[in-house]
């Protein structure tokens, strides 16, 4: 028995894109969504869709990613981004603030505004549990993030002490389904993207995700609680917060010199970024003119998963996309919106067929 053409798990970003694709094409598509709101993480973010400017830098800063599934991202973004204006999406600048990447910024708010009124029937409050019919059915419940065995399990034994900088619900629903129906695991399971947090007694709150980020470990000296010391490695401070996230409490002190307060970071600066620590009522401690302050790993999406070919099928009828998959940035970072853009788009189109 079959009532829709199309099944969604997710009204995250990955997943909106995929039912609005297929609504698009004409099919009738239903969407369950396990929180309260569309939008999921997509909702909170900066809402920068984006690529590296070659294809080369994207291999280079995440090595050992699916050389077929970055390929698909680089060449197809542009034209994706370009669907999502014709949507009504409202872009909010041209640039992406990084001279080494391209892309969009869109109003978070509007973006999910223009999916959800294209995406078909939306099920709030309504879990994917089991197939309701034996529609084919695209995952897209946003990684597994939010569930601290399977974090500690493939992550870190310092699960407890991570934050969520995420949606709560993207628990590994997508990956349980899918694992159970002969679905594989993507390499890479133990990464994820994030950002370093104020730490308790700070409290963050998700309107804070954005605000409170302690993005300034390359003007800084970098430590464990113990004093081991820690050398950033790249741009977006990954590595960093990967490594964090495996020190004792998931803690690290970022220690400030007076000369480097003033250096702008995106569109802030070093001294704004601990103000903002401050004010969520981080400890800040000022000594011999330099400022130190203690932040904990905040983890966003996790960047392993399950696998995919290049038609985003996972297996038979199951299709993937969005932080539910992995093996797109392994061994780096690159835009999870972008990821689950083009993968919804492609993951909505392998479903329906020709
Ligand atoms: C503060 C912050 C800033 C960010 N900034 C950027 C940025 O500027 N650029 C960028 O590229 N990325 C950014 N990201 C990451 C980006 O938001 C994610 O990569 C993207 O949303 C992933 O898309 P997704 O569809 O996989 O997950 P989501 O958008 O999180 O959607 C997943 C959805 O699935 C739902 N769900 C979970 N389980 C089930 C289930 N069993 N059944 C049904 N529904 C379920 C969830 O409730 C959620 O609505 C940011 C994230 C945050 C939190």
């Amino acid at each position: 028995m079959r009532s829709y053409d199309l099944v969604v798990a997710g009204a995250g970003m990955g997943g909106l894109v995929a039912a609005a694709h297929a609504a698009e094409r004409g099919a009738s598509v239903v969407v369950w969504e396990k929180g309260d709101r569309p939008g999921g993480s997509m909702a909170l973010s900066s809402g920068v869709i984006w690529r590296h400017r070659e294809l080369e830098s994207f291999r280079a800063e995440c090595p050992h990613g699916h050389p077929g599934l970055q390929r698909l991202v680089h060449e197809r973004l542009d034209s994706d981004l370009a669907w999502l204006e014709s949507l009504g999406a409202p872009v909010v600048a041209r640039a992406t603030g990084n001279p080494e990447t391209s892309g969009l910024r869109f109003d978070p708010s509007g973006l999910t505004r223009a999916l959800a009124r294209r995406a078909g029937e939306l099920r709030l409050g309504r879990p994917l549990e089991a197939l309701p019919d034996d529609a084919p059915v695209v995952l897209a419940t946003g990684g597994f993030q939010g569930d601290r065995a399977l974090v500690r399990q493939f992550i870190t034994p310092e699960a407890d002490s991570l934050l969520l900088r995420a949606n709560p619900w993207s628990t590994g629903d997508g990956l349980r389904f899918a694992l159970e129906r002969g679905g594989a695991l993507s390499g890479g399971v133990g990464e994820f993207y994030g950002r370093n947090l104020p730490a308790p007694p700070a409290r963050v709150a998700p309107e804070q995700f954005v605000s409170a980020s302690q993005l300034y470990a390359r003007h800084a000296t970098v430590t464990n609680l113990r004093g081991d010391p820690y050398e950033t490695r790249t741009w977006s401070e990954i590595d960093v917060v990967q490594w964090t996230a495996r020190q004792p409490s998931a803690r690290a002190r970022y220690l400030v010199r007076q000369e480097a307060l003033a250096t702008p970071v995106g569109e802030r600066t070093v001294a704004e970024m601990i103000a903002s620590a401050r004010e969520a009522g981080a400890q800040v401690e000022h000594r011999d003119g330099a400022f130190v302050v203690e932040v904990v790993a905040g983890i966003t999406t996790t960047l392993g998963g399950l696998r995919i070919d290049e038609q985003a099928r996972v297996a038979d009828g199951v299709y993937a996309c969005g932080a539910d998959v992995g093996g797109i940035s392994t061994g780096g970072y690159s835009s999870g919106l972008a990821a689950a853009l083009v993968f919804g788009r492609i993951a909505a189109e392998s479903a329906l067929g020709p």
